[in-house]
């Protein structure tokens, strides 16, 4: 009986020499997680592709649709599984142009992987050709430029035939460049950035600052939902939140007004690099946009840098608002971003924020507060919450506080 499966193509990118097999294998077990809720029996590698089936050996649109969700994904393809028997995946072929919208020329490309089948691709070509001219009477064949190829691709004992491809996301799997953390706001950018970093194989750790106690948290309950928005990508191990409303107030105490959203992001980066350190991450995410907001100039982007050491990565920076809008509806973050929650920096917001803060009176602003102290107890406080999504992320081993000592008692600075 034919089979219907879903064909999962990938882009060559990162697939050459002893990588292949790592990218391969981490596709598979993302694959395995994400697509849970479907009936799925196998998925695994044949020549080049993944097939995956299911029980019912009907794959539909929705498992296709839920794959090209998945980060390291290029392409799928609803695909007919045949015997070698010729009857049968010209039938395949016919069906699978039938399939393929609208259409004036097509071309028929056999293939053959690891087989000892006795027609070879010329003549299945042709044999496979004449069944669909048959069939479609008014199409025409276009062997340079057809509008659809229908490919015919024999592996060991069976055939895949398939015309239609839909596309997927894109980029790496989850979990084959490494851990990062980013950092979570409720708001649009941030959700993308994040999104953008995973689908480049990076697991991510987002760390959210709210302004609790001295607002509600509603803003922790979105960054969770967006969480839970991301699942289909599987990027997403752990979120850690950081009550910062107090701390804010202090800050915004001791500091002139226009310097004080750039302490609040040095405090921030410096929590979320201490996170990085514990989870074994190597690098932070923003969703920063050049120039989009006051902050986010250049001179405000290198004040606010110069707390950390790891690298700070922005992904957006170069974006327009409206492209990331774009993105958001894709990822589905959008409708949760609307929301308006107040975080922590809607909080003891300056009227007049400094746009080209000198470096100098930053530097003099952060020697008048213990900002020591105040990260230190900040990620003394820090909460979190596993999500499952991401097979990926591997948490620290042992308490998190524990580790957070071991690593004060390692810097001279704290001892
Ligand atoms: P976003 O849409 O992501 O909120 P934004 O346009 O509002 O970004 P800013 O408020 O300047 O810009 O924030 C810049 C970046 O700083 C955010 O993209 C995010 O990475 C980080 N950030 C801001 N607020 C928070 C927060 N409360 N918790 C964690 N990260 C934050
Ligand atoms: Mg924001």
């Amino acid at each position: 009986m034919t089979e219907r499966l879903c064909l999962v193509h990938y882009h060559e990118i990162g697939l050459k020499g002893k990588n292949r097999s790592t990218f391969e294998n981490q596709l598979v077990t993302n694959l395995h997680r994400a697509l849970q809720a479907f009936p799925v029996s196998s998925i695994a590698r044949i020549s080049g592709h993944i097939a995956v089936e299911t029980s019912d050996r009907r794959a539909s649109e929705e498992l296709a649709a839920a794959i090209r969700c998945v980060p390291g994904v290029a392409r799928v393809s609803l695909a007919y599984k045949c015997g070698l028997d010729e009857g049968e995946y010209c039938a395949a072929a016919i069906r699978a142009l039938g399939e393929a919208g609208d259409f004036a020329t097509f071309k028929v490309h056999a293939r053959r992987s690891s087989t000892t089948y006795e027609l070879h691709s010329l003549e299945m070509n042709r044999l496979v050709g004449a069944a669909l001219c048959e069939a479609f009477p008014d199409k025409k064949v276009d062997v340079h430029t057809p509008d659809v190829t229908v490919i015919v691709h024999v592996v060991q004992g069976s055939v895949f035939v398939y015309a239609a491809s839909a596309p997927g996301v894109g980029g790496l799997p989850v979990g084959t460049a490494g851990k990062v953390v980013t950092l979570l706001s409720s708001g649009f950018d941030s959700p993308v950035s994040t999104w953008m970093v995973g689908r480049r194989g990076a697991t991510c750790v987002p760390v959210h600052f709210s302004g609790r106690p001295m607002t509600a948290d509603t803003s922790e309950w979105l960054c969770q939902d967006i969480v839970e928005a991301l699942a289909p990508s599987g990027v997403v191990g752990r979120l850690y939140v950081v009550p910062f409303g107090e701390r804010q107030r202090e800050i915004s105490l001791a500091v002139p007004q226009g310097l004080r959203i750039i302490m609040y992001r040095r405090v921030m980066l410096q929590v979320a690099e201490r996170i990085a350190q514990i989870e074994g991450a190597k690098a932070l995410v923003t969703g920063e946009s050049l120039g989009q907001v006051a902050s986010q100039t250049l001179d405000n982007i290198a004040a606010v840098n110069e707390a950390v050491t790891m690298p700070v990565l922005r992904p957006l920076i170069g974006s327009d608002k409206q492209e990331i809008i774009a993105r958001a509806h894709q990822i589905g973050t959008y409708d949760i971003c609307c929301e308006t929650a107040p975080d922590c920096c809607t909080l003891f917001m300056p009227r007049r924020p400094e746009t080209h803060a000198r470096l100098r009176d930053v530097l003099e602003a952060w020697e008048s507060f213990d900002h020591e102290g105040m990260v230190r107890d900040l990620v003394e406080s820090v909460e979190w919450r596993d999500f499952s999504q991401c097979p990926s992320y591997h948490a620290p081993k042992g308490p998190f506080r524990e580790h957070h000592r071991e690593l004060r008692g390692a810097n001279p600075a704290e001892r």
